[in-house]
């Protein structure tokens, strides 16, 4: 079985974009693989706390690779809000 790419759960979670054919498939994947749904709600739980910034309530920081993916996320989504705001 081929699991998801922790990068696109990364995706997944931050649910930045509209769900793309790979998205669903992945999704479908999620729904019957226990492992890769522990993972996503991992970095849903992650992604969650670095927008609500209670990172402390972490029991322990995500790969340092997991957060670059949110962070880099994060900042493209107040990018995006910042163009929509000028637009
Ligand atoms: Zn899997």
């Amino acid at each position: 079985m081929v699991h998801v790419e922790p990068a696109h759960l990364v995706e997944l979670a931050l649910r930045n974009t509209p769900p793309t054919d790979d998205d669903a498939e992945a999704l479908r994947h999620v729904e019957r693989c226990d492992r890769c749904r522990d993972e996503l709600r991992m970095m849903t739980r992650v992604v969650t706390a670095a927008r609500s910034a209670e990172l402390e309530d972490m029991a322990a920081a995500p790969p340092e690779l997991v957060w670059q993916r949110i962070t880099q996320g994060l900042s493209r989504e107040s990018a995006a809000r910042r163009c929509a705001g000028a637009g």
